[in-house]
């Protein structure tokens, strides 16, 4: 319950001006929680009207995307685009294939983003697109088509130095390479730091892949550190998903010590108490784009259960949900507390609920939350958009430790926000008033817009 007179009357609006638009209003509701001691010692804030423009996108885009199946078939689609605050540095932000993509979880991933990439310190701007087009079962034409179709509308709103879409749920290497090669056909250019998570054939960074996962994993390690003077070493993990960012994290969490015991997908989860054999993963997610469900039948020992949910109550010490938005309720914790997890830090955007981060935090359980934890992958992509502007590569151990630099400060800039802000140890308020500060103070200096 917001106590601040000027949150509250914000919030209020934004409940009544954005109908229908759940995601999104959680997510506002989650930072403005976190920002009322701030808000409160800055009445200047209020003056100048920063959180009512924070929480109006710039603008926002959808459109029809239409295409034909392998049966010669037309399919309709909706497309989105929403550019959010481009305060400190060009629109950035993935772009997601989904079914369940609508206005609200665009405009809460958009939202989001703002924090997230101002933690980054690097000059990059908050945006998010996507589809609710469902890449699952479509062939690799099918795919392309649709991509095609896709950036012949989206190539009008975007470019490097305006708006600069990744991948995310659903939009991976294949996608990215076929919404380049549109790009570049529409604008008879090759503007390279147009995208990000290309491939290294043409203008990719090395460790981009790897970067959401092996950075949720570098600011894991740093919070366990600093706040338990503990490691990685030696804890059972469970990572929920067995997508990009899933199986980066399992990886990392292998290489620094760590026993990744179960992952899964939206159909059911596996638990291999011997260690999650990546390879096997990989090959069935990366190379087969198959079920999760392979790993139990090739895999002896390993076992597979059906639904989502379950795999929270497996005991493990560290739990990494990298799959969805609103995957860890507060039954989800309750039973990880109960079962005596020691730290949770969030590789997906938005997947424990409210509830559920209260729940973390009034247990005490240390709590790396999305913005911060999972910045990685954008911080990559910033660092794959300064390779294309100097024509350069960076070696993979180069980016990886500019990676770790940036994880290991988001940690710490999180920390100093939230002993300011009288909350020591919750980095939820201090990702939130730390991302938060930066844009708000590039808008008081440039003016009304
Ligand atoms: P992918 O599409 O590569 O993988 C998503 C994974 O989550 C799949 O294994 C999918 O299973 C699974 N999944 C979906 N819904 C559920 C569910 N309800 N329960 C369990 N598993 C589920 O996406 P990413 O790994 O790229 O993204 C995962 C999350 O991380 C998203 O929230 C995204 O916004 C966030 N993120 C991603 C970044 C990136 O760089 N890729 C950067 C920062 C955040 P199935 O195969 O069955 O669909």
């Amino acid at each position: 319950m917001l106590q601040n007179a000027y949150l509250k009357r914000v919030y209020e609006d934004t409940v009544r001006c954005n109908p229908g638009q759940p995601e999104f209003l959680q997510a506002v509701g989650e930072v403005f929680e976190s920002l009322e001691p701030y808000v409160e010692m800055h009445p200047e804030l209020e003056t100048h009207g920063i959180v009512e423009r924070l929480v109006e996108p710039d603008r926002m885009v959808t459109f029809r995307v239409t295409w034909e199946d392998d049966q010669g078939k037309v399919h309709v689609n909706r497309g989105f685009r929403v550019q959010f605050n481009s305060a400190i540095g060009p629109y950035k932000g993935g772009l997601r294939f989904h079914p369940s993509v609508n206005a609200s979880i665009i405009k809460f991933l958009g939202f989001e983003q703002v924090f997230k990439n101002s933690l980054t310190s690097l000059p990059l701007g908050g945006g998010k697109g996507g589809s609710n087009f469902d890449p699952k079962g479509k062939s690799d034409n099918e795919i392309m088509r649709f991509c095609q179709s896709f950036m012949t509308e989206l190539y009008r709103h975007i470019g490097s130095q305006m708006d600069v879409p990744a991948g995310d749920i659903g939009v991976g290497g294949r996608e990215i390479g076929f919404l380049f090669g549109q790009y570049k056909r529409l604008r008879n250019q090759f503007t390279a730091g147009v995208l990000t998570g290309k491939s290294l054939r043409f203008g990719g960074s090395l460790a981009r892949t790897e970067a959401t996962g092996y950075g949720l994993l570098y600011f894991t390690q740093e919070m366990l550190r600093c706040l338990k003077s503990d490691s990685i070493e030696g804890k059972t993990i469970v990572v929920s998903g067995s997508g990009n960012v899933a199986i980066y994290a399992a990886q990392k969490a292998q290489q620094l010590g760590g026993k990744p015991i179960a992952m899964s997908d939206s159909a059911g989860y596996i638990i291999d108490r011997d260690g999650i054999k990546l390879d096997v993963v990989k090959q069935i997610k990366e190379v087969e784009r198959g079920r999760i469900k392979e790993y139990a039948e090739r895999v002896p020992g390993a076992e597979y259960h059906e639904g989502c949910r379950g795999i929270w109550t497996i005991p493990c010490d560290i739990a990494l949900p990298c799959a969805t938005q609103n995957e860890l309720d507060l039954d989800s914790a309750k039973a990880l507390v109960a079962n005596g997890v020691q730290a949770v830090a969030e590789g997906a955007n938005m997947p424990s609920t409210t509830e559920a981060i209260n729940y973390f935090l009034d247990h005490n359980i240390l709590f790396g939350p999305a913005k911060a934890a999972n910045a990685g992958g954008v911080a990559t992509s910033g660092l794959e958009m300064t390779q294309n502007s100097m024509r350069t590569n960076w070696t993979f151990e180069e980016v990886d430790q500019k990676l770790q630099g940036i994880m290991v400060n988001i940690f710490h800039q999180a920390e100093e926000a939230a002993a300011e802000c009288n909350a020591p140890g919750n980095l939820v308020v201090g990702a939130n008033v730390a991302g938060f500060k930066k844009v708000a103070n590039a808008m008081l200096l440039e003016g009304l817009y």
